[in-house]
């Protein structure tokens, strides 16, 4: 039995989820005729209050159109340095959209509204690059699933307001803190002008992920998915997959939650671990002792059917999800202990 958690990205769909999509109703999506994305779109722009919703193979894809759509070329977006979009984006924002990062030295990959303020370019001076975008991430990803304070994300709201800057966020996860902070959907859609939400992280499909926003920036976000590539035939196979994960796999969520935290207390106790971040969602980042050498500890867990990854600078990440099952947690917490 392979035990993987290098991320909530390797569950294979569900047979409840195959079913859904084997019976999918399809249309070509290119002519708007795919019943079940349109049934999905709608669903989601329902959910977050917002007029539009777009369908995009990834959500990287859908990152950089909401980015493209925000931003011209040699404009400036202000993110924290743990930022999805700077860091594993591939470049992406300089290379799609032409404009750089202000990278912000957060907490946990989030930002102050005070951050925001002192980042920001006074617009009238012409040397430095004019800034338009704020990106914010929840959970953040690096940063270890931490959630944000709503509260925080009102205060930058306000800054983006008062210096009409664009307020775009990665939601990659944002199901994980949805569930674990009993927030809404609708909330969020209320504060950001456009949000990304991926249906293949912690839950289940095999791939998929939607942007949000209103009909002003989202009339031309079918033109800018177009141009990435990704504009897509009968695509409602994989739209089924997202309804049905919807319906059956937002709840469970907290379940990934509880065996994170349960693993991030059993590495607190072990000698060999140096420290262990907060466990707030599913996502447990960790370091080890100085003497302990982390490849021989990655090697020794996968000589054992585990694996983990390797998140650079000696950190280390854990990531739960739907296919890592009671009994694989009951084998992971013993094999901790034991070597
Ligand atoms: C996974 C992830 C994405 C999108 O990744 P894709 O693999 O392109 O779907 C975007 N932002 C964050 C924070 C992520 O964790």
């Amino acid at each position: 039995m392979l035990i993987d958690l290098r991320s909530d990205t390797v569950t294979k769909p569900s047979p409840g989820m195959i079913d859904a999509m084997s019976s999918a109703r399809l249309g070509d999506d290119v002519y708007f005729e795919d019943p079940t994305v349109n049934q999905l779109q709608d669903r989601l722009a329902k959910m977050f209050g917002k007029d539009k919703a777009l369908f995009f193979p990834t959500g990287t894809m859908a990152n950089q159109a909401a980015i493209k759509l925000h931003t011209q070329p040699g404009e400036q977006v202000i993110c924290d340095k743990y930022a999805h979009i700077y860091n594993y984006e591939g470049g992406g924002v300089s290379f799609n959209s032409g404009v750089s990062c202000k990278l912000i030295e957060g907490n946990r990959g989030m930002i102050s509204s005070e951050q925001v303020i002192n980042a920001i370019n006074p617009p009238d001076f012409y040397h430095s690059p004019l800034t338009t975008l704020v990106a914010l991430e929840n959970t953040t990803n690096k940063g270890g699933g931490a959630c944000w304070d709503f509260e925080e994300i009102k205060k930058i709201k306000l800054v983006c307001n008062d210096k009409k800057l664009g307020f775009h966020l990665d939601g990659a996860r944002l199901w994980n803190a949805l569930e674990e902070k009993s927030e809404t959907p609708d909330q969020y859609g209320q504060y950001f002008d456009t949000i990304s939400v991926c249906l293949s992280k912690g839950l289940g499909c095999p791939i998929g992920s939607v942007l949000v926003g209103n009909n002003d920036i989202m009339e031309k976000a079918i033109r800018t998915r177009k141009m990435l590539g990704g504009s897509m035939r009968q695509v409602g196979v994989l739209a089924a997959a997202g309804l049905y994960a919807l319906d059956h796999h937002r709840k469970r969520l907290v379940d990934d939650h509880q065996k994170a935290k349960d693993i991030g207390r059993v590495l607190e106790g072990l000698k060999y671990v140096f420290n262990v971040q907060t466990v707030e969602t599913n996502i447990v980042i960790f370091e080890l002792e100085k003497h302990v050498d982390s490849n021989y500890f990655i090697e020794n867990l996968k000589s054992k059917n585990i694996l983990i990854s390797d998140m650079g600078s000696g950190k280390l990440r854990i990531v739960t999800h739907m296919d890592y099952s009671e009994k694989m947690h009951e084998i992971l917490l013993e094999t901790l202990v034991s070597i």
